[in-house]
């Protein structure tokens, strides 16, 4: 029996993620330790720890961080009262938001602007959601999902949008607006994808490789939205199994007893070094033979934040 592994790509890391782990450290190197998160700078655990050992502190909130001293918001974004308490304190703030999260939140204050009802299709008390909200929380309804719909109120049917989270599944989210659609016909749609090219890449691979799949390890926290959809998608799209792990040493043997073929893809905040120690792990287990396979090339990228690019601007001139 050939053991074999489908390697989905793209995987890992997305653009956000890479700024923003970029922010903790070039903030590292320039002001020095510590350096205080507010949140996970991202949802994954060897990552946060990572960062720990080299000198930053991660907090829940401001009032954590000594006045005057640096903070950074993390890529799932802020509600708008979060700036006004680190300018209160003194802090120095940066901003470490993906920029397609504030994408969300600028179509959110418009819509607001405009006295729209915005229906935000999330998951309840997720950091993101939670960020977004507070852009207009007098004007946003939270659908967690499907089952949420019918429980949905708006002021004037004719004046609605629907808006979402960015790491949801991309199926779900479309069996909600459906949803929406039966009862409210008027709604309007984003006028561009609110769910991620991240989100929606790594979602489409592990789409092709699941039914040929006998499980699919899905390397990412469980705290981390994409990659828990990540699992879902690959058990709706035909895996026989489907697990969610942080580490190679979770890997319970017996999840590949009889198994021909694995697939293995990562969530957008997993550095690739995990990823590699997962086909280590299986290539112990006979599974050497390794096919990725590739649905998109990635390039996106996102500059440091301004704030941050600033300082490192002025370092640069003064000779440190
Ligand atoms: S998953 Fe998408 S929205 Fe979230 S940080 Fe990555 S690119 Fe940005």
């Amino acid at each position: 029996m050939t053991k074999r592994v489908l390697l989905a790509k793209p995987r890992g890391y997305c653009a956000g993620v890479d700024r923003a782990v970029q922010t903790v450290e070039e903030a590292l190197r320039l002001y020095g330790a510590p350096i205080y998160v507010r949140k996970q700078i991202v949802h994954n655990k060897h990552v946060v720890a990572t960062l720990e050992a080299r000198g930053a502190i991660f907090v829940e909130e401001n009032d954590e961080v000594p006045e005057g001293a640096t903070v950074i918001f993390s890529a799932h974004g802020v509600a708008p009262e979060v700036y006004e308490q680190a300018r209160d304190r003194g802090l120095r703030a940066i901003d470490a938001t993906c920029p397609l999260v504030t994408k969300v939140h600028q179509e959110a204050r418009r819509f607001a602007a405009e006295d729209y009802d915005i229906l935000l299709i999330g998951h309840e008390g997720h950091e993101e959601v939670v960020g977004t909200s507070g852009e207009a929380p007098e004007h946003i309804h939270l659908v967690d999902g499907p089952d949420s719909v019918d429980s949905v109120t708006v002021r004037d049917p004719a004046k609605v949008v629907w808006l979402s989270q960015t790491t949801l599944s991309v199926d779900e989210t479309m069996e909600t607006v459906t949803r929406l659609k039966d009862r409210l016909p008027l709604l309007q749609s984003p006028p561009s994808d609110d769910i991620c090219y991240a989100t929606q890449n790594r979602q489409h691979v592990v789409k092709e490789i699941a039914p040929s799949c006998d499980v699919v390890l899905v390397v990412g926290s469980r705290n981390s939205s994409n990659s828990v959809r990540l699992r879902e998608v690959a058990v709706d799209a035909g895996a026989k199994a489907g697990y969610l792990i942080d580490y190679a040493s979770e890997i319970d043997p017996a999840w590949l007893d009889g198994a021909e073929t694995v697939g293995l893809t990562s969530g957008a905040s997993v550095p690739e070094d995990l990823v590699l120690e997962v086909l280590a792990a299986l290539a112990e287990r006979g599974f050497t033979d390794v096919e990725e396979v590739t649905t998109v090339n990635e390039r996106t990228t996102f500059a440091l934040p301004r704030e941050l690019k600033r300082d490192i601007k002025a370092a640069a001139g003064n000779g440190n």
